[in-house]
């Protein structure tokens, strides 16, 4: 049975990732050091799966831990999730970002390149395209200068994984994120932001069920139909399921480069205005939005090419944004 290693793997993408690696039926080990989820989640995930992951809490900016883990433990495979993830945040506060985000992969990166260790899956994100001249977004669109620091991280981890590729021998395949939405259909794991959600989807579940007074809609003077931003809104178990695709490509030496990026989107384009009217419909909840100015680091439109992705992955997202939405819903009554 394969060990395979999820960073962050107590968070919102990483633990609908464990469920999904349990049920295919590899072993999970986790690591998280819980700054942006809860421990209970250990056990949603072992109530969905009927298996209780091997859970380390650790944080991988400390790298004498890091190393102590790998001494150990031994893994098949890494995918790593563990990441500051807020476009805004990451504006305010560059420095943690490029710690939290570059720091914990050069460390992990270390200690695969010293224990001879493959396959490695990162978390990586639209944004590295910034603003995109066209749409859909395929994979051969140039990575222009991120338009956020948090952007910026991500193509910088994309360049070190790509050069350690290259040094080491090592295979990776970076999956660059869309807008990943949703809950498991078992309502026990779903996005669990800390404070003010910093993604539209939460904020429009809270504004629903009453937490937050009104939505703030950032920007309605974007050169799109409606004004608004548009997105590619992706479910969190397709998004999931691709990492296993991923993952079973590299263990199978399926890959053709020994660093490869796909993007995991649905392929369809949706305005933050269209988004509240299909929450509406889907809730039958009137939302109570206010439009507010642009938020710094936020771009007019992104939305996915998947052909590659579907052909070499042999993945296809398969939820509508409507059941997406539906799932969000659930989850957050489950909440309340
Ligand atoms: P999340 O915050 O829910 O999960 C990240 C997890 O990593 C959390 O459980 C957190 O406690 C843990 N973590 C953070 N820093 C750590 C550290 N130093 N050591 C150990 N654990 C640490 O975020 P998510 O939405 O699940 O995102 C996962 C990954 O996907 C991130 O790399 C993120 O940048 C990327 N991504 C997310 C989105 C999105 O919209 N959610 C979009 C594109 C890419």
């Amino acid at each position: 049975m394969k060990n395979i290693l999820v960073t962050g793997g107590l968070g919102y993408i990483g633990s609908h990732t464990v469920v999904e690696l349990q049920n295919e039926g590899f072993k999970v080990t986790i690591i998280d050091n819980l700054s942006n989820t809860r421990i209970s989640v250990l056990d949603k995930i072992a109530e969905i799966t009927g298996i209780k992951p091997d859970f380390h809490q650790i944080d991988l900016r400390i790298k004498s831990d890091v190393k102590n883990f790998f001494e150990t433990n031994t893994v098949d495979g890494i995918i790593h999730f563990a990441a500051f993830k807020a476009v805004g945040e990451s504006m305010q506060k560059p420095l943690d970002y490029y710690e939290n985000n570059v720091n914990t992969l050069v460390y992990l990166l270390q200690e695969m390149r010293d224990r001879k260790l493959d396959n490695f899956i990162f978390s990586s994100s639209c944004t590295v395209y910034g603003q995109a001249d066209i749409l859909p977004i395929t994979e051969n669109a140039t990575v222009k200068k991120a338009a956020s620091t948090y952007g910026n991280t991500k193509q910088i981890g994309e360049e070190i994984i790509q050069e350690s590729c290259k040094s080491h021998h090592l295979n990776a395949i970076a999956l660059r994120y869309f807008n990943p939405i949703g809950a498991h259909s078992s309502v026990k794991i779903g996005e669990l932001p800390l404070g003010v959600p910093q993604n539209l989807i939460p904020f429009v579940t809270q504004t629903a069920a009453g937490i937050r007074k009104e939505l703030a809609v950032f920007g309605n003077d974007y050169p799109t139909t409606d004004g608004t931003a548009i997105r590619d809104y992706v479910h969190v178990v397709d998004l999931a399921k691709a990492h296993i695709a991923a993952l079973q490509r590299l263990i199978n030496k399926n890959n053709k480069e020994a660093f490869e990026f796909f993007n995991v989107g649905t392929g369809t384009g949706t305005s933050v205005l269209q988004v509240i009217k299909a929450f509406e419909k889907a809730s039958g909840k009137p939302l109570n939005y206010k439009i507010v100015d642009r938020r710094e680091g936020d771009i007019t439109a992104a939305y996915a090419d998947t052909s590659i992705a579907n052909k070499e992955l042999k993945w296809k997202s398969e939820n509508t944004l409507e059941e997406a939405l539906e799932s969000a819903w659930k989850w957050q009554q489950q909440q309340n």
